[in-house]
Order: C-alpha cells, then structure tokens, then sequence
C-alpha cells in the first residue's frame, strides 16, 4: 500500500500530528489544571493571610466581632472570592454571600486543611459543586478567635482553564502548520529529484545512456545524480569505444584477407600461371604472417589489459635485454643505413619486472624508432639510474609526432596521419600495449616529441626487488 516514500512521509506527518493533539490534550488536561489550581490557590492563601492578621488585629484591638465583620465587607467587595468567618466550634459568623451566615458546620475541623494549603470539595456539602478553598486561623498570641475559609467555586476557574488550553491548541496548531513546511522541503530536495533519479535510472535499464540527470543541487542527492551521469558516460564511451574497437579490427582483419583470398582464388582459376606462383605466394605469406602479428598483439593487448594480469617478476639486467633486442634488427637497420647509440650509465643495471613484459615494450619502442627514422640516422638508448628508479628511454631523429596527436598516440589503433605513409602495415597497437604493462608494473611512461625533429619515450622500472 504505501509503496511509495511520499505517502510514507505523509503518514508520518500525519501521524505526529495525532500524535501530537493527542499528547497537548493529555497535558492540558492534567497538567494545565494542576497549575492553576495551584496558583489559584496560593493566591487564596496569600489573601486569606492578610485578612487573618487584619482579623486578628481588629479583634485584639476591638474586641469587637461585629466590627470584624464590618471589615470583612470591605475586604470581600474588593476580593473575587467568597468567605466564610467562623468560631471555633464551626459556627459560621459571617458569610459574605450571607446564605449561611448562622448556621453551624458540625463536622467542621480545622485539621481537614492540614494536609494540604487547599481542598477541593463540596464545603462539608454546603455547596453542590466544587470549592477551591484555604482555611487560616485567626489568631492572636494565644488567643483564638475562630477560621476564615476562603473559596472560589471551581466553575470560575474554567474560564482560566479554557484560555491556557486554547493558547496551548493555537501553538500547537502552529508549529504543526509550519512543520508542513518541512514537507514543502522533503518535496523539493529530497522526492522530485528522486524521481528524476528514478524515471532517468529506468531509461538506463532498458539501454538508453544518453539521457542525464538534470540535478543541480551539491547535496548527497546532487552526488548521486553526478555519479550517475559520469557512470552513463562511461557506458556510453565504453560503448563507443567497443564499437571503434570491432571496426578497426574488423578493417585490419580484412584487407589481407580480401589479399589472400583474391590472389589464392587467381591462382586456382589460373589467372595467376604456375611459373609466377612463388611471387604470389610470398605475398600472402607476408599477408599471413601480418595476420599473425595482429592477433598476436591483439592476445598481448588483452593480456596486458587484464585487470589482476600476474607479473612474473625477477631481477634481470636490463642493458644485457637492450643489447640482445637491438642484435635481432640487425636487418632492418642495415637496409636503411641506421646505427645504435647505447648509453648505459653502468657495465649492468638490474631491474625488477617481467621479463617477456619488458622485452616486448623495447621491441616495439625500437620497432617504432626504426620505422620512422629516415635513412643513415642514428637511434639512441639510454639507461641511468636515479634514486630507486631506472629510467630507460629510446630516441629518434625521425619524424617525430605534432603536438596535438601526442596525447593520442597511446589509444589502441591510433596512427598519425603523418605516419601512415611510412607504415602501412602497423596496426597502432604497439604503444597502447606498451603502456599497459608499464602501468601493470606500477610505472609511468612518457614521450616527448618534436615534429620533423625526433621522438623520446622514456619509461621507469624498479631498481631492485623490494625487500620481504
Ligand atoms: P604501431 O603498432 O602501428 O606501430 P603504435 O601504437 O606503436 O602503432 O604507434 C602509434 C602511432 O604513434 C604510430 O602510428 C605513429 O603515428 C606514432 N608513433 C609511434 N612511435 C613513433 C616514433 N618513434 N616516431 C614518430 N611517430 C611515432
């Protein structure tokens, strides 16, 4: 039934106010009373101890009840409240309503009062309703000359009663009233954004990342709509990216395929004669063994990729790694007239990495250096060691990478424009998997480049295994 966080706080809401009335009526009831008559009393009390010495006063000084009395006329018409004068048998002297003036309370005792500074009672029953009253002896020295009670019927003080209650009613009415404005609030911060949330987050599920959150408040219903908005945009990139992906290696795949495919159909047709087979052959070796290296680098690029990838690490001389590397382009260099610069900073500079890993990166930086490097330069590496680190980097004269492809260079499939001429057969895997595995060893690596002039990239190793 309530399924929905708006009738739920509405009940809430409605709840507190039931709750709410009902707890002011159970105060005002008890409590609100209680007060009042207490303070209805102790003002009775208070006057009732100024007429008593005053009573006593006149008595001592007149001897005289009647002027007593006289007296009490006075103090009566200025005091709202009735009272009784009586002797200390309980004959009531005067009375200044004056229906009981003379008559005689026979169970009239003064220790009634003594329990508490007030009664609320019939009177001894010479009242139908209530009576709030203080009962004080009027005394002097040892003399007693009789009680004066004074009361006030419990129907005048309702009035009072119903005035506090009222007051307590429209306080609570009112900040009743002004907690709605805590609703008003919930509506605007909390529920309508939430259903944004809510309609945006269900075009998400069923597959449509392009819409947004349109929240733009900094609180934790703001940082949940950003979350939100920054995950659909990696979906989405991730989508984009996947799609590029496929149509990159569903274009390198095809080419030396559509190669292979015509020249093997042109040689079965007879198109080709058998006598100039072997060049034809050797073409689509070339196109295999293109093939071949994708999927390899593509195997590589997955397995570099890998999040949790398991390095294989040991402590090999990276120098001795370089020197091996640059033997096995001894072809390539001599075709284009290239030489090797090595410059080690020492006969052995061991590092901690995998192996294979590290081999590959030098092999393709090197591949790369060679490629676009033009005829008789030189390329340099260089390894140092600085601090715990070993930087080696691989140099080139060669064309070098403008400015605003360099952040570039290290997507998968990426080639620059200028270097497509020079190396049609590159898939623009080599660097994106370089900078895997350096970064899957915890690494950096950088590239510096100025078109037309050359290229460094330059990478970190560990120096050593760190200590167990
Ligand atoms: P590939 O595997 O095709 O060589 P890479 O990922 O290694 O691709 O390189 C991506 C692109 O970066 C290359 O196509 C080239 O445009 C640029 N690049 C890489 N190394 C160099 C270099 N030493 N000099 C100039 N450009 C380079």
């Amino acid at each position: 039934m309530l399924r929905s966080l708006y009738s739920k706080f509405l009940l809430g809401y409605l709840v507190l106010g039931i709750i709410g009335y009902l707890a002011v009526m159970a105060y005002s009831r008890t409590a609100v009373w209680d007060d009042l008559v207490q303070d209805e009393a102790s003002s009775l009390y208070r006057e009732a101890t100024t007429l008593s010495s005053y009573l006593s006063d006149t008595y001592e000084t007149t001897g005289r009840p009647d002027e007593a009395r006289a007296r009490l006329r006075d103090a009566s018409r200025v005091l709202e409240t009735r009272l009784w004068l009586l002797n200390p048998e309980g004959a009531i002297l005067y009375d200044d309503g004056g229906d009981y003036s003379g008559r005689t309370i026979d169970s009239f005792d003064p220790i009634d009062w003594s329990g508490a500074t007030y009664r609320m009672d019939t009177l001894y029953g010479a009242f139908t309703d209530e009576q709030l009253s203080v009962c004080l002896p009027v005394v002097n020295r040892s003399a007693l000359y009789g009680y004066l009670i004074l009361f006030r019927s419990r129907s005048a003080l309702l009035p009072r009663y119903n005035s506090a209650v009222d007051h307590l009613y429209l306080v609570f009415f009112i900040i009743y009233g002004l907690s709605f404005l805590l609703f008003v609030i919930f509506h605007r911060c909390v529920y309508r954004p939430l259903k944004k949330i809510l309609s945006v987050a269900g075009e998400y599920s069923s597959g449509n990342m392009e819409q947004r959150i349109d929240v733009s408040s900094h609180d934790e219903i703001g940082r949940l709509a950003q979350t939100l908005n920054l995950t659909a945009q990696k979906v989405e990139d991730l989508d984009t990216y996947q799609r590029t992906f496929i149509a990159n290696v569903s274009h390198d795949f095809r080419s030396p395929l559509t190669n292979i495919h015509g020249y093997v159909e042109a040689m079965r047709d007879g198109t080709i004669p058998p006598e100039n087979s072997g060049k034809y052959l050797n073409i689509v070796q070339s196109e295999t063994d293109r093939l071949m290296k994708l999927t390899q680098n593509l195997l590589n690029l997955n397995a570099a990729g890998s999040r949790g990838t398991i390095l294989d690490r040991t402590t090999f001389d990276i120098n001795s790694v370089i020197k091996t590397i640059c033997e096995s382009f001894e072809v390539a260099c001599t075709e284009k007239e290239l030489a090797f610069d090595l410059l080690f900073d020492a006969k052995r500079r061991p590092v901690y990495a995998d192996f294979d890993k590290i081999q590959q990166v030098l092999y393709n930086l090197i591949d790369n250096a060679i490629k676009f490097s033009p005829n008789r330069e030189t390329i340099r590496i260089e390894t140092y060691e600085d601090g715990e680190k070993v930087f080696i980097s691989v140099s080139d004269h060669g064309i070098g990478i403008a400015r605003e492809d360099l952040p570039k260079i290290w997507e998968r499939f990426y080639k620059t424009d200028a270097s497509r001429g020079r190396d049609k057969k590159g898939s623009g895997l080599g660097l994106a998997i370089v900078k895997e595995i350096i970064e899957a060893h915890g690494e950096q690596i950088d590239c510096v480049s100025t078109e037309g002039a050359g290229s460094s990239f330059t990478f970190t190793l560990p120096a050593e295994a760190p200590e167990a």
